[in-house]
């Protein structure tokens, strides 16, 4: 990660662009809520400072007394977990690591609510891979498909005309 510049993303379809000044805490958490709040493995968020919605505006579902998550309200990617300021925690916002433009830059750095993970994803580096005779079956289907998914930069204008 360099910090020289901020960090920016969005969610699937464009209609959310988002910015960030630095990046704090990377995690991955196994709680049940950020498996069915992200619709995957586990939530995987690295918490922000200084953040902008630069395009758009977040929807919420408060998934607890203490927690809301913000998504796009038109393609349904989750984006942010949003921790209510209390007297005894500080809050914050936490964002969705694969939404950032640069996702491979940020590494996570610590597993949390490790005992409720799926129990099928320590076993998931050993799974074998597509052969190269199925790859070569379902090239000519990957090479026809047309993407709608917003590019990995902020744009000007979307959809691109
Ligand atoms: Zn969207």
């Amino acid at each position: 990660m360099t910090s020289d510049q901020s960090y920016t993303g969005g969610c699937q379809c464009g209609a959310i662009r988002f910015r960030a000044a630095s990046l704090g805490r990377a995690s991955v958490c196994h709680c049940r809520m950020c498996q069915k709040a992200t619709g995957g493995i586990a939530g995987v968020f690295v918490t922000v400072a200084a953040f902008d919605v630069t395009r758009g505006a977040l929807k919420h579902f408060r998934s607890s007394s203490k927690v809301r998550r913000g998504f796009c309200a038109d393609c349904g990617t989750p984006l942010t977990f949003e921790i209510d300021r209390t007297e005894t925690a500080g809050g914050g916002i936490g964002m969705s690591i694969a939404a950032f433009d640069r996702a491979a830059e940020i590494a996570p750095m610590i597993q949390l609510a490790r005992d409720t993970r799926l129990p099928w994803v320590d076993n998931l580096p050993a799974l074998p891979e597509r052969s190269p005779a199925e790859t070569a079956g379902i090239a000519a289907h990957y090479a026809g498909i047309v993407s709608h998914q917003h590019p990995d930069h902020d744009t000007e204008t979307w959809p691109l005309q």
